[in-house]
């Protein structure tokens, strides 16, 4: 399958600018799309910055539940389909139509905009939030799923909702979902742990610790992520669901010792309780991802966690710079 003209959805957010930025680095024209708006969201803003002026990229700002998503798609060879609402402890109570709407509804509409258009192949940001965790061994695609949270009951049902229009005997669009596990690297969302603690040892205000740290999880860094992404574009499947992981797991202890090593600097900690949702254990089993893709992941945290903070460290340099 050739790849030259591909849509990305949720281009504005943390994954989506990485891969746009990739494909448009490998010579693919890419139709971006978010609902967030440059204009107005300063996150959405920086993670634009390196798009907007790039002569393959064109961006189409609305939400795809409202959207025209047939002309949008027109010619494409592969959707990337990445828009989503992300987060476990948001997902409980009132927001939950929110999640029904990024995370299911605009799928759906993705699909039937697929099916008219002919797509060959449809790429879909699942997570190994569907899991629900398991302490004492890798997570396997065969293993049930068993979402513990309201947000991971939609990435589910979306993942299963993309598989079973690829399972219709007229399917035009052959579906690889992506279980990504804990994304993480510049520009990652200002919600998720690693920024979290990197920024707390930079400003000394105190990380929030969920639990007593013992928790594990699987971290891949931004560049493993859209390798595997892109990569997801052309294997030879049909409907598969693939765990993206960052090679083992670490306990959430461990990643502060590396934060504390990385940066040279403490980090204020005050612990809190377990939040809702929040399951033991995430650590990838990647035999299959590895068969199908060829993917291998090949930054190890230390790595990444030091190019994160090169990255914080710069951004809070030049917000300093700017307020002089
Ligand atoms: P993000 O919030 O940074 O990006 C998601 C983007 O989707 C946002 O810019 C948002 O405006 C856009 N969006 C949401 N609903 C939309 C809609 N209806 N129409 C148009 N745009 C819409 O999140 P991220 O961390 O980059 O995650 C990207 C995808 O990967 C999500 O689907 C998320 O569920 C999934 N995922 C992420 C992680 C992770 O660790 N970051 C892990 C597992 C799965």
């Amino acid at each position: 399958m050739q790849l030259d003209k591909v849509v990305v959805t949720g281009v504005a957010g943390f994954i989506g600018s990485h891969l746009a930025e990739a494909l448009l680095g490998r010579g693919v024209s890419v139709v971006g799309v978010d609902r967030r708006r440059a204009e107005e969201d300063l996150v959405a803003a920086e993670n634009l910055a390196g798009l907007l002026e790039q002569p393959g990229f064109h961006l189409v700002e609305g939400d795809l539940t409202e959207l025209d998503l047939v002309p949008m798609i027109g010619e494409a060879s592969t959707v990337f389909h990445l828009a989503g609402l992300p987060g476990v402890r948001p997902s409980w109570g009132d927001r939950f139509g929110e999640y029904l709407s990024a995370n299911i509804a605009a799928t759906q509409r993705v699909l039937e905009a697929c099916v008219t258009t002919r797509l060959p192949r449809l790429v879909l940001a699942s997570s190994s939030s569907v899991y629900g965790g398991s302490a004492d061994r890798p997570l396997s695609e065969d293993d049930l799923p068993a979402p513990r949270s309201p947000y991971g009951v939609t990435k589910l049902a979306a993942e299963r909702l993309a598989l079973a229009y690829a399972a219709r005997p007229d399917a035009p669009t052959s579906v690889v979902a992506l279980r990504y596990f804990t994304v993480y690297g510049p520009r990652q969302r200002p919600d998720m742990a690693i920024g979290r603690i990197l920024r707390a040892a930079l400003t000394r205000d105190h990380l929030r610790l969920f639990g007593d740290g013992s928790q594990r999880r699987d971290f891949t860094y931004v560049d493993d992520a859209v390798a595997a992404t892109i990569a997801a574009a052309t294997a030879p499947a049909h409907g598969e669901a693939l765990n993206v992981g960052g090679g083992r797991s670490w306990s959430m202890l461990e990643v502060l010792e590396l934060a504390a090593e990385v940066t040279g600097l403490d980090v204020p900690l005050v612990r809190e309780g377990r939040q809702l949702g929040d399951v033991e254990a995430t650590d990838a089993d990647l035999t299959r991802t590895r068969a199908v893709l060829g993917y291998q992941p090949s930054v190890s945290l230390p790595d990444g966690m030091s190019r994160q903070w090169q990255w914080i460290a710069a951004q809070h340099r030049l917000a300093i710079a700017a307020s002089v």
